[in-house]
């Protein structure tokens, strides 16, 4: 017997995550030196994490030898204070996609239907998919989500409503007082899961608390990879009514956000100001990138994020010739838009280094 027959079908339907090109990785393939490579590709901090969570980490790493704290106490004890929520309506994750996965494992079974847009992040569909159940896309409007359409695809079949705004990868956002409306609007059999990873970035954002307490089925998601800067630690977490926080915790491994990465996340939170500073430098960065893309002729998705949609014509070419120059972008074609790349934004002088290229590789004049 082939151990394809003993597994789960839905395993072998699994399409593969196509993450964001490590610089190593681009390095050896194409004989660079990783010192002259930049990534523009994941959405990540360029100005690094805060300094006081590198000094929690280190202090941390040195009790390498014991176990963390499983129930994530001090990190979800900041969090509640941070919030004005309590401890007990917060579950931690290896990241935020973790907690997307644990979504499916307290959710979903086979034949359910997760209601998402289309293009939205890669992993809504890739969970939807591993639990059996059938990811109903609904096409974004102008980049946007549908909020109507999206409600006019629930069916008494829907579990979860997965939605993030600013969304990725087109970096828009929907009004917070038409999100509001549309969570209230959901059936009580559906869960309506709001990723706020770049919310941060957002002045107006929605305030789901109102909802967690008017008893509605929904959480918040955020994630400590994005402003905070420390994708490489694994950390995010989820806020939800008690009850709901109780059975994804119950769910988990439980040891599932190592000690560093508590240890960093508390510090990082605490570190408003550096905080601050970052989310003024990606602003002033996803200004200086929009405006270098209409100088060149090139449109750009208006974006609310710390990324942004740039058309190019061919995405797959341009994003093969960028990385032969060492610029490393993210093409889109798996999210349907082809024409695109999507541009992480940098520090000053790699959004620069990227308008140069994007210069010489003369993809400008009007787009196709
Ligand atoms: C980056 C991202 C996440 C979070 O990722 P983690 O690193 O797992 O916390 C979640 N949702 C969206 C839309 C993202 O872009």
């Amino acid at each position: 017997m082939n151990i394809r027959q003993l597994c789960n079908p839905s395993v072998l339907k699994q399409p593969v995550y196509e993450p964001g090109r490590p610089i190593e990785d681009v390095a050896r393939e194409l004989g660079l030196d990783p010192a002259g490579i930049i990534k523009l590709a994941s959405n990540e901090n360029a100005f690094g994490p805060s300094p006081r969570a590198i000094e929690a980490a280190a202090r941390a790493l040195a009790h390498a030898e014991l176990y963390p704290d499983g129930g994530c106490v001090e990190l979800r004890r900041r969090l509640a204070a941070h919030w004005g929520l309590e401890e007990s309506q917060f579950v931690a994750g290896n990241g935020s996609n973790e907690l997307l996965e644990l979504l499916g494992h307290v959710l979903l079974r086979p034949g359910d239907e997760v209601v998402m847009g289309a293009p939205a992040f890669a992993v809504y569909k890739l969970v939807a998919l591993l639990f059996g159940a059938r990811p109903v896309e609904v096409p974004l409007v102008n980049h946007t989500h549908d909020l109507p359409a999206m409600l006019r695809a629930v069916t008494p079949a829907t579990r979860l409503v997965f939605f993030a705004s600013p969304n990725n990868p087109t970096g828009t956002i929907n009004a917070a007082a038409d999100i509001l409306a549309f969570a209230r609007a959901l059936p009580p059999h559906v869960v309506f899961v709001f990723d706020e990873a770049y919310a941060e970035f957002v002045d107006d954002a929605p305030d789901i608390r109102p909802l967690i307490r008017e008893g509605r089925h929904v959480i918040g998601l955020r994630t400590f990879s994005k402003l905070h800067g420390l994708a490489a630690l694994r950390v995010g977490y989820g806020y939800a009514g008690a009850e709901f926080a109780a059975l994804l915790n119950r769910a988990r491994q439980p040891f599932n956000v190592n000690a560093v990465a508590q240890a960093a996340a508390i510090a990082a939170l605490d570190d408003t100001e550096f905080a601050a500073r970052c989310l003024r430098d990606t602003r002033a960065g996803l200004a200086q990138i929009e405006a270098g893309c209409r100088a060149l002729g090139l449109e750009t998705v208006p974006s609310h994020a710390n990324f942004v949609l740039v058309r190019v014509g061919d995405g797959a070419r341009v994003f093969a010739a960028l990385q032969r120059r060492g610029v490393i972008v993210r093409p889109v074609a798996n999210y349907g838009l082809p024409e695109w790349v999507r541009v992480t934004v940098g520090t000053k002088a790699q959004n620069e280094r990227f308008l140069k290229c994007a210069d010489d590789l003369l993809i400008g004049g009007p787009p196709v």
